[in-house]
């Protein structure tokens, strides 16, 4: 089932709540007119019943049930305040009872269930009425049971007029409230519209575009600033993945259209064997470090996409520095250069040996690279405080501040067509960062243009591991 928008739920709530305000309000203030007309009246009767003691107080000590029953009459029957009443000795003899009493004798109280007095609404012949029953104890040697009333007619109708004026009102104040509260919510609510149309329009072309900025200083204005912020964080890393891939595809386009060349030109004539052996020479080469790059952007868009699994064990740095370093003895040798390396220190690190040696594969391959010959190129492993720290440093072309900050970025290279020369795309140190980074450490770089450049890392370290035990 589709729900309500909010702004008829918050309507729907609204006009809830202002209902049973309402109820509650005019039920208090009909229970607080009955209660003052009711009391006006009771007033009324318990001052009769007063009159009525002070008369029998005035009434000679010894006088007789009949005399008694004689005075009241005489001065009751043709008063107002004898329309209602009744009055009984205590031997239950009857000393004074009005024709209308006498006509509706079922409507009173029988004298034995006055105790104290009481106060009671009554109907008698479809017309309200409010008697008071009393006790008037010990006057001349007497006990008079006294029960009087008067009209209420007057009393039911304001409040029943007062009941209907609210009957009537109740709806159209409803109907006002719940119009009042749409438009309250409508108002509130046309900003959230706003937004809701910009950002529908956000897409990939335009992710530039921005929410209107709201400047209300409440939750909106939050939630708008939210979104924009959030759409500047879509918007690099879409940039970024963009320019990656423009990056990318630049870069093998280069080796590919060198492999097409180097075959179109050697196939325009006949050659002879040593020629075609050079030409596929070359083509090799190409396609050799095209693979190295596809390796590359592959390793970093599995990186992106966090589909790069870790596998974390405890790793023997000694070991794995160790295996790399008659690989990169030969390349010095090659090359002309002279390359030393200090990893004699038991340190271990939490990590995955595969990558590790990759990174220091990467930082070598840098320092051989960029180090002209004669030079020098030393790998050192060492501890620093709970740190393992690897070492290359060089002698070679050095790097300078303002570069320093960018090496680490995808496919920058400080002199493009050396870079390129070389073989590097750009993306190797935008790897070994990756990798530190996987790793909980860090990477820095500390060079001098001219003087030679030096690569650190520092990984955590681990503990020893405890050899396994051998099984026979
Ligand atoms: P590349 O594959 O081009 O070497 P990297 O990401 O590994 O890419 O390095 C980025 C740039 O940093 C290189 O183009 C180079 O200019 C510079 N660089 C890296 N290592 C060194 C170093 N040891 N000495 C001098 N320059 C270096």
């Amino acid at each position: 089932m589709r729900r309500l928008s909010i702004g008829v739920r918050l309507t729907l709530w609204y006009l809830a709540i202002f209902a049973l305000a309402q109820l509650v309000f005019g039920m208090g203030m009909w229970l607080i007119l009955r209660h003052n007309l009711y009391e006006m009246v009771d007033t009324d009767l318990k001052n009769q019943v007063e009159d009525l003691r002070t008369f029998f107080q005035a009434q000679k000590k010894n006088a007789s049930v009949a005399k008694l029953h004689e005075e009241v009459n005489e001065s009751y029957s043709i008063e107002h305040p004898g329309d209602y009443l009744q009055v009984h000795v205590e031997s239950g003899e009857l000393i004074y009872r009005s024709a209308f009493l006498q006509a509706h004798q079922a409507a009173l109280l029988p004298p034995d269930q006055i105790n104290q007095p009481m106060l009671k609404s009554r109907t008698i012949d479809g017309k309200a009425f409010r008697f008071i029953f009393a006790k008037l104890t010990n006057i001349n040697g007497h006990t008079f049971t006294v029960e009087t009333g008067v009209p209420a007619g007057d009393v039911v109708k304001t409040l029943s007029q007062f009941r209907s004026y609210l009957l009537m009102f109740a709806p159209l104040l409803l109907l006002s409230a719940a119009g009042g509260g749409y438009w309250l919510s409508r108002r509130a609510l046309s900003p959230v519209d706003a937004l809701v149309r910009t950002a529908r329009d956000v897409g990939g072309t335009n992710l530039n575009s921005r929410l209107q900025k709201l400047e209300t200083g409440d939750e909106l204005q939050r939630l708008s600033d939210t979104l924009n912020e959030m759409l500047d964080r879509i918007e690099s890393a879409f940039l970024r993945i963009t320019q990656f891939t423009a990056d990318a595809s630049h870069e093998l386009r280069t080796p590919i259209s060198l492999i097409r060349t180097e075959a179109e030109l050697t196939l325009r004539r006949p050659r002879a064997d040593a020629e075609y052996k050079e030409s596929l020479r070359h083509i090799l080469m190409e396609a050799e470090r095209t693979t190295a790059l596809i390796e590359q952007l592959l390793s970093l868009a599995r990186a992106d996409s966090g589909r790069e699994a870790l596998d974390l064990k405890p790793v023997d740095l000694r070991q794995t520095l160790g295996n790399l370093i008659d690989g990169w003895r030969r390349v010095a040798t090659m090359r002309n250069l002279q390359f030393s390396a200090k990893v004699d220190a038991d340190i271990f690190v939490l990590g995955d040996g595969t990558l590790l040696r990759r990174l220091a594969d990467i930082l070598l391959d840098n320092a051989f690279k960029y180090t002209p010959s004669p030079g020098v190129v030393h790998l050192a492993l060492e501890t620093r405080g709970e740190n393992a720290v690897i070492s290359v440093v060089d002698s070679g072309v050095g790097i300078t501040e303002e570069d320093q900050s960018k090496i680490f970025e995808r496919f920058y290279r400080v002199d493009k067509a050396r870079g390129r020369s070389n073989g590097g795309a750009g993306l190797g140190l935008a790897i070994a960062q990756w990798i530190v980074a996987q790793h909980r450490g860090l990477i820095a770089v500390e060079s001098r243009p001219g003087q030679g450049s030096t690569f650190s890392v520092e990984l955590p370290m681990i503990a020893v591991p405890a050899p396994s035990p051998v099984v026979f």
